[in-house]
């Protein structure tokens, strides 16, 4: 690790699509893999004089798809931050929003509570190990910034939901749902470093459309909105 290599505010990011109106909007430039072992991208920049580092997970060269998920959060996290040290972990991304909790596509949640919503493990101690119930601070100056809204994110490694999973989501008053999050937020932890998730909602969980359907029909729109999002999270932070 030399000094060049840290920064002030890391960005992780799974999937290109999403990353990349961020990277045109930053300005940032692409300087290659973040591992030889790893399809993760690293982008760098600045903002008013702050250092910035965006990875992605990448693409799954036998897949040929983007590393969406927990596994591939969790690498990710653990080397950028090794790498990088940053002040801040921002984790930006879509996610799935609840039509009964007030959200509308292309809305912004800034969660400040994470849980995993399928992982059951019905032992002492690994039970709520499982679920993995994290608070994080919330940002003040960033979340005035971006207007986002409060709630709970859940995260799973599908992108559909059971009937068993809705009953959890009401439970637990969850307002977003995503397949990355709450495992980058168990990380961060590990590093002591202050995380912040936003998240544009691509789709109503509960309502009529298909997930599928509403996703690819709202992720250029989604992700325009997280966009700017993460251009006004970014300039809060380098003022804080
Ligand atoms: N169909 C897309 C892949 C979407 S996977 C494609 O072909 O490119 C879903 C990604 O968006 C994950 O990274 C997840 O964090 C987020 N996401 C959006 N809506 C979600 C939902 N309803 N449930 C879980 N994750 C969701």
């Amino acid at each position: 690790m030399t000094p060049r290599n840290t920064c002030d505010l890391l960005i992780q990011v799974a999937m290109q699509a999403e990353a990349l109106p961020i990277i045109h909007l930053l300005s940032l430039k692409p300087i290659g893999r973040l591992d030889s072992n790893l399809p993760s991208e690293l982008w760098r920049g600045s903002i008013l004089g702050h250092q910035i580092s965006l990875v992605t997970h990448g693409r799954d060269s036998d897949f040929d798809c983007d590393r969406i998920g927990t596994e591939s959060a969790a690498v990710v996290a653990f080397l950028a931050l090794r790498i990088t040290r940053p002040k801040l972990l921002l984790n930006a991304g879509t996610c799935g929003g609840f039509a009964s909790q007030g959200a509308a596509i292309g809305d912004i949640y800034m969660p400040t509570r994470f849980l995993f919503h399928d992982q059951r493990v019905a032992l002492p101690k690994f039970d709520l190990f499982a679920k993995g119930d994290q608070t994080t601070p919330d940002f003040s100056q960033i979340r005035s910034a971006t207007n986002a809204k409060h709630g709970t994110c859940s995260t799973g490694s599908s992108l559909d939901t059971t009937v068993q999973e809705m009953g959890f989501f009401a439970a637990e008053s969850v307002a977003c749902k995503d397949m990355e999050a709450a495992a980058i937020v168990r990380v961060a932890r590990d590093f002591q470093t202050p995380f912040v998730g936003l998240k544009a909602v691509t789709d109503l969980v509960d309502h009529h459309q298909t997930v599928q359907e509403s996703f690819l029909k709202n992720l250029k729109f989604a992700t325009t909105r997280l966009a700017d999002a993460v251009d006004r999270a970014a300039r809060a932070f380098s003022l804080l």
